[in-house]
């Protein structure tokens, strides 16, 4: 028979539980075969920045010098703008899968029908990029461009994203690119809860196989996924938090950027701390 888990940590549990449900997340991963997703719900488991103007689209540099690694780099601590989790977190649940891969995940993932996405796509969007990236770009969920080509941020907000990635001194070659979903919600709607709860265990997987040093997520559904808050990124935007070991930064989405093009100064100075994290030197080009 099953031993019976202490009723304190039982309690903390069920409070973690209630709180995801109050989320609208009900679906627990818990089990992975190699090729065989499985869930269990919830009550089950009860047992300073540069001055530069940037991101002007037609003024970002279209080539962007190699990088340059500073030798010697002291990490900007920790801001504690999000209260600590209370009880496990949602993805302590996620398996490690043992030797995973990139290809190992696209393979799992599959033909996937698991949630009610795959009636309107073309084609899953998985992500692109260096496997081995030090900087992990997570936006929301492929657009009708995606959607069609297969690859992330390709549309207008992706060439926004380009240039942005440009401007660091990188290539997006350089930099690993993915989405919180897979498919293409319809009419370009926001994820909701019972998506996300299903497509998210591939973005651990895949970050977990990256082990990028930093995080960079793009908008409120990346931001607020991984950090299963409820909190408006305007609350916690441009501050490094840590996420499973990692440094977590969330800024603005580059379509929010394309509406708001007065909010492209704050995404700077996000993202040159994110470079002096990496010991990368803002391009000569983009210096006032
Ligand atoms: N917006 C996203 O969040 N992701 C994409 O891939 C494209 C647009």
């Amino acid at each position: 028979m099953a031993e019976r888990i202490p009723e304190s940590l039982q309690k903390k549990i069920e409070a973690r539980l209630r709180y995801h449900e109050d989320l609208g997340i009900r679906l627990f991963y818990r089990e992975r075969g190699a090729t065989r997703i499985s869930y269990v719900s919830s009550a089950a488991l009860a047992t300073p920045a540069s001055p530069i103007p940037v991101f002007e689209e037609s003024s970002l540099p279209k080539s962007a010098p190699k990088p340059k690694l500073e030798p010697e780099k002291t990490s900007t601590p920790l801001r504690d703008v999000l209260p600590p989790p209370t009880g496990p977190s949602l993805f302590e649940v996620v398996d490690k899968v043992k030797d995973d891969t990139l290809l190992k995940i696209r393979e799992d993932i599959g033909d996937c029908t698991r949630c009610k996405l795959h009636k309107g796509r073309h084609k899953i969007v998985f992500g692109d990029g260096n496997p081995k990236a030090e900087l992990v770009f997570i936006g929301e969920g492929p657009g009708a461009d995606e959607d069609m080509q297969g690859l992330p941020f390709v549309g207008r907000a992706g060439k926004l994203l380009t240039q942005m990635i440009e401007a660091m001194g990188l290539q997006r070659k350089d930099v690993y690119i993915c989405n919180v979903v897979k498919c293409r919600p319809p009419e370009n709607r926001a994820p909701e809860s019972d998506e996300v709860s299903t497509c998210s265990p591939y973005l651990l997987r895949q970050i977990d196989v990256i082990q990028p040093k930093v995080i960079v997520c793009l908008g409120a559904v990346a931001a607020k996924t991984l950090l299963e808050t409820t909190r408006g990124i305007s609350q916690f935007r441009g501050e490094w938090l840590q996420w499973r070991g990692r440094r977590l930064m969330a800024t603005y989405h580059p379509a929010y950027l394309l509406r708001n093009p007065n909010a492209k100064g704050e995404v700077w100075k996000d993202l040159q701390k994110v470079m002096a994290e990496l010991g990368l030197q803002v391009p000569k080009k983009n210096k006032s």
